[in-house]
């Protein structure tokens, strides 16, 4: 894995470098940035755990040039991390060492929007919450929300498959992908945006696309459906002593609010540590272990909806109900804080999973022991998106480059018929554990198309695959 602390200064001496010549002469002298200071922080991830020194960072502004960019890299044989954001979680936005960056932020226009259809076609690198500000007047939004909505791209929401708190409703990104322009390797640039609603006309380029993690291309403008921004909101935060009542409550709330939105579980551990680095006040005045906060969506009225499921939910301890803008976003910090209030006190090891909900509880209850038996430093913190059984294990302890909790963690994973990515992507980060979820099989068929579409691996390689098997 490329380290945070194994820097050099890959962009140095880059004056008689012909591709940065060649790549400055597509998108202009400014565009192409070798100095390190500028490079800096394209070259860091938002963990802070992953990152190298690149050849230069290059902003082309249209898909065009994104297409010129590939083509002189893949003569080059140079590799290309394409980047939105830097929001990603598994070191896949970040160099691993002397590759070219390319920046997606640039190509960030809106297209269209159309509001009989609900659909907009916008740049890959706009960012979730720019779309949103732009489709509000029509009453539209995303239907994929996550607390990086700030940074994250679109075209890095697809290209990582994002999930985020609305996907019980709405999906995850793939749901929202109503078409694509996407560059390859070789320069050619595939368009299909037409928004026919049924098209079945060959292989759904687009979908493939979508979770690969720019190791295939660069998603250059996509179009997008869009759903309703529903005005009424009511946000119920829940505190329970039994594991067992909280994951039940959730549960049921999915069959039983028909306006169910969001279900998310987190423990009194994030819940301390949310509360000594934002300052908020505790949501009771009790503490209690575990906690779930759901969220209702509706044209009126959605908080009786949620207040009669849960009039008689067993074993909550404590609840508090808001349907105010201010107070919903209050009950929301205490989940949404959760990450960087996590990376405030160390680099942890992030594990993003998902287990079958029967066996959800199982793995909650075994893992704490499991890496309190690697290290009696170990500090697992865990919260996610319960009705997907999406659970983030963020590990602190451990020194960066230790493997055992990461390893530790994967295999329970796997043994309990679990994904070991559920929504941020494999990354560098996860890349050593795929045989554990994924058959010699379906590798060989993942490589097939990697070949076929990148002969050359120059597109971000070493994320999901390496080039040689191991
Ligand atoms: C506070 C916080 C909360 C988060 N919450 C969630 C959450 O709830 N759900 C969730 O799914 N994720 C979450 N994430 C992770 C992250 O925001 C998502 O993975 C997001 O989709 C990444 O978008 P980005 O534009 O930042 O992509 P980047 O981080 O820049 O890139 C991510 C990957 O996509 C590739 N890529 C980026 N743009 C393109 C493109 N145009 N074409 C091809 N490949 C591209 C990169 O090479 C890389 O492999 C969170 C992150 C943070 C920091």
């Amino acid at each position: 894995m490329a380290r945070r602390r194994r820097r050099r200064r890959a962009g140095s001496g880059v004056a008689g470098d012909p591709l940065v010549a060649r790549l400055r002469g597509i998108v202009g002298p400014v565009q192409v940035l070798t100095d390190a200071e500028m490079r800096a922080s394209y070259e860091t991830d938002w963990t802070r755990r992953f990152g190298a020194p690149s050849r230069a960072v290059v902003r082309p502004g249209s898909a065009d040039e994104v297409a010129s960019v590939l083509a002189a890299c893949n003569e080059a044989r140079v590799a290309v991390v394409p980047q939105g954001g830097n929001t990603g979680l598994v070191g896949g936005s970040v160099p691993r060492g002397g590759e070219v960056v390319l920046s997606t932020k640039r190509i960030a226009a809106l297209d269209e929007m159309d509001p009989v259809t609900a659909q907009v076609i916008a740049g890959a690198g706009m960012t979730a919450a720019a779309l949103n500000e732009l489709a509000s007047p029509y009453g539209l939004r995303l239907g994929v929300d996550l607390a990086s909505r700030d940074s994250a791209t679109i075209g890095g929401m697809a290209a990582t498959n994002a999930g985020g708190i609305n996907v019980l409703r709405y999906g995850m990104m793939r749901a929202q992908v109503g078409g694509m322009e996407v560059a390859f390797a070789d320069g050619s640039v595939v368009s299909r945006m037409s928004g026919v609603g049924r098209d079945n006309t060959g292989y759904d380029l687009p979908g493939m696309i979508v979770g690969s993690e720019g190791t295939l291309g660069v998603v250059t403008a996509l179009r997008l459906r869009l759903v309703p921004v529903l005005p009424s909101r009511a946000v119920a935060l829940l505190a329970f002593d039994s594991l067992e009542a909280a994951i039940g409550v959730a549960l049921n709330a999915r069959n039983e609010v028909a306006d169910l939105q969001a279900a998310e579980l987190f423990f009194a551990t994030g819940l301390e540590l949310v509360l000594k680095h934002t300052g908020l006040a505790a949501p009771f005045t009790e503490r209690w272990p575990f906690y779930v906060l759901l969220e209702a969506a509706s044209r009126m009225d959605a908080a009786s909806g949620l207040a009669d499921a849960l009039v008689n939910a067993a074993g909550v301890r404590d609840s508090a109900l808001a349907t105010e803008a201010r107070d919903r976003m209050r009950l929301w910090a205490y989940r949404e804080r959760h990450t960087e209030s996590i990376s405030s006190v160390g680099v942890p090891h992030k594990l993003d999973v998902a287990l079958p909900l029967g066996r959800l509880r199982e793995f909650v209850e075994r893992v704490g022991p499991l890496l309190s038996d690697l290290s009696e430093n170990a500090m697992p913190i865990l919260f996610g998106h319960i009705a997907e059984g999406n659970v983030h294990v963020n590990v602190l302890g451990f020194e960066e480059d230790d493997e055992r909790p990461d390893d530790a963690v994967l295999r329970l994973v796997a043994s309990l018929g679990g994904s070991i990515s559920a929504e941020h992507g494999v990354g560098v980060a996860k890349r050593k554990w795929l045989e554990l979820t994924r058959s010699a099989a379906d590798i060989a068929a993942m490589r097939a198309v990697k070949d076929g579409l990148d002969p050359g691996w120059i597109m971000n390689p070493g994320v999901i695959l390496q080039r040689h098997a191991g």
